[in-house]
């Protein structure tokens, strides 16, 4: 088992953990329908990318309907 040679102090172990927060996502509008989507990437819900469709969106699929 690795022992550490040295204890670390409350300070410099805080001051190591300074840096830890989490940063807030930056969410920019879809320019196609709205919704916030993250910057440089397709938007999730209806799959445009600078104003033009790359990702096709499927109909609603009904599960119940296979199962009848
Ligand atoms: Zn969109």
């Amino acid at each position: 088992m690795a022992v550490q040679q040295n204890k670390v102090s409350k300070s410099r172990r805080n001051n190591r953990r300074a840096h830890d927060a989490l940063v807030a996502a930056n969410p920019n509008e879809c320019s196609n329908c709205g919704e916030l989507k993250r910057p440089h990437h397709v938007c999730a819900s209806c799959g445009h990318y600078a104003d033009r469709e790359v990702v096709a969106m499927a109909d609603d699929v009904d599960l119940d309907e296979d199962a009848a």
